[in-house]
């Protein structure tokens, strides 16, 4: 069995819905994750928002105009009546639901039910559109088998037990189709896999099932070497080892759901990025086979802050690090990168939401500066496989970039440095010619 797992763009119109049809039917046994129709989740998000304001009346605007917007892709999905019939009606029954949240009970949990219908709409529709075309395929409800525990990390037990009795009701059967993103959670509730979380929904059902390979099919050739939003002249990558994907998921690879390799990793699936548009691409291939030669891709990640935290109590004394990691853990901020000398430590965060309260608590103890407005550039490949000259090349390229921090060492397959955003595009560029 393989997964497909398709994003929102995939299943984005009535057209891509068509198109996608063809691109699944026939060939080996595969079960298709759908995402939500594109722009769908976001909607929802705002719908919730008002919702969660007591807004009933712009809620009800917001879901008018998305229900609009499925009944112009019903129209120009299905064929014949009795189709058309059909989806509509699927698709009514939805915005019904919808409208039955109100704004005097509306909690986490209903929040989370109402946007777990974008994932429910495409998969219907899409099964529908299957059964007209005479494409035989079973719909397996996500919410039947995904699930995440009480520390929110799915289930691995349950899923793979639920997941194979369901698929053992349809002995035979060659085509599923399922919800990415959705799940429930310890209490039974609907919940989800967090934003873009339909690439982790794979991967966690592929390595469930042991699938013999999972494929994302997305709108670009693959993993590139580097962002072609800044870079011309950027490729893909044949093939990446599951460290160095996971690296570059994490850095702004938009492409990937950062903690979606793990699952294919620890059961050693291959996972294959791919383009709708371009089916016949070979793409990228990540697997677990080092792939042997040095640098393979340049990823940034804007948006970061960097805070540089200077003490003379640092000098000789331990417990000094823990301290500053307590505050970062206690105000719930991850740390990305870090860096230290003998007396001040600088290390970088992308979420400032408890920034302020942060640098409150450091200035009990040591002198604290902070800069905005970074950009993390991270280098990955195998350094392993060329142990010398590889930082040479890197930072030679980079000879006329300001670096504010530098991070090497932290793991084999990423050399990091912080610049300043205005200076991204340049070192971007420079990397691009000094190193591929
Ligand atoms: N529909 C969800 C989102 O937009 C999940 C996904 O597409 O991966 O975040
Ligand atoms: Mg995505």
């Amino acid at each position: 069995m393989k997964i497909l797992k398709f994003g929102g763009t995939s299943v984005g119109s009535a057209e891509r819905m068509q198109a996608l049809a063809g691109l699944i039917s026939g060939g080996a046994p595969k079960i298709v994750v759908l995402s939500a129709m594109s722009g769908t989740t976001d909607a929802l998000v705002e719908i919730a928002e008002a919702l969660a304001a007591g807004e009933t009346e712009k809620a009800d605007g917001l879901t008018g105009a998305l229900e609009q917007k499925y009944a112009e892709v019903c129209a120009k999905l299905y064929g014949t009546r009795g189709a058309l019939g059909k989806g509509s009606a699927l698709v009514a029954s939805h915005f019904r639901h919808l409208r039955s949240f109100t704004a005097e009970k509306f909690t986490g949990k209903e929040e989370r039910a109402v946007l777990a219908q974008g994932e429910l709409l495409s998969t219907a529709m899409f099964q529908c559109y299957l059964e007209e075309k005479n494409i035989d395929s079973v719909l397996l409800p996500a919410l039947d088998f995904m699930r995440i525990g009480g520390n929110e990390e799915p289930d691995m037990a349950r899923i793979e037990a639920d997941a194979a009795k369901e698929l053992s009701r349809y002995p035979g059967k060659t085509l599923f189709i399922t919800q990415g993103y959705i799940c429930r959670n310890a209490s039974g509730e609907i919940d989800n896999l967090k934003r873009g979380g339909s690439d982790y929904t794979a991967t966690i059902l592929g390595a469930a099932i042991r699938a013999e390979e999972i494929q994302i099919w997305t709108d670009i050739d693959g993993m590139h070497n580097n962002d072609p939003r800044f870079v011309a002249k950027t490729r893909p990558i044949a093939e990446l080892s599951f460290d160095e994907a996971a690296e570059l998921a994490y850095f702004g690879a938009k492409i990937l759901h950062p903690t979606c390799i793990l699952p294919a990793q620890l059961r050693n699936i291959p996972v294959r990025l791919l383009n709708t548009l371009q089916p016949e691409a070979s793409g990228t291939i990540i697997t677990g086979r080092s792939t042997g030669d040095s640098i393979k891709a340049v990823a940034a990640k804007d948006g970061i802050t960097a805070i540089k935290i200077k003490s003379g109590r640092m000098l000789l004394a331990y417990g000094f690090l823990r301290a500053v990691f307590e505050i970062f853990e206690r105000n719930k901020t991850p740390i990305d990168m870090i860096t230290t000398s003998e007396v001040a430590v600088s290390l970088t965060i992308d979420s400032t939401t408890r920034l302020d309260a942060i640098v409150a608590e450091l200035k009990g103890f040591c002198s604290v500066e902070v800069d905005d407005g970074q950009s993390i550039i991270c280098v990955v490949g195998s350094f392993t496989a060329e142990k010398e000259g590889y930082a040479l090349k890197i930072f030679e390229a980079l000879r006329n970039i300001p670096i504010r921090m530098i991070s090497y060492g932290g793991s084999e397959n990423n050399v990091s440095v912080l610049v300043d955003t205005k200076n991204k595009r340049e070192a971007l560029i420079a990397l691009n010619e000094g190193l591929f």
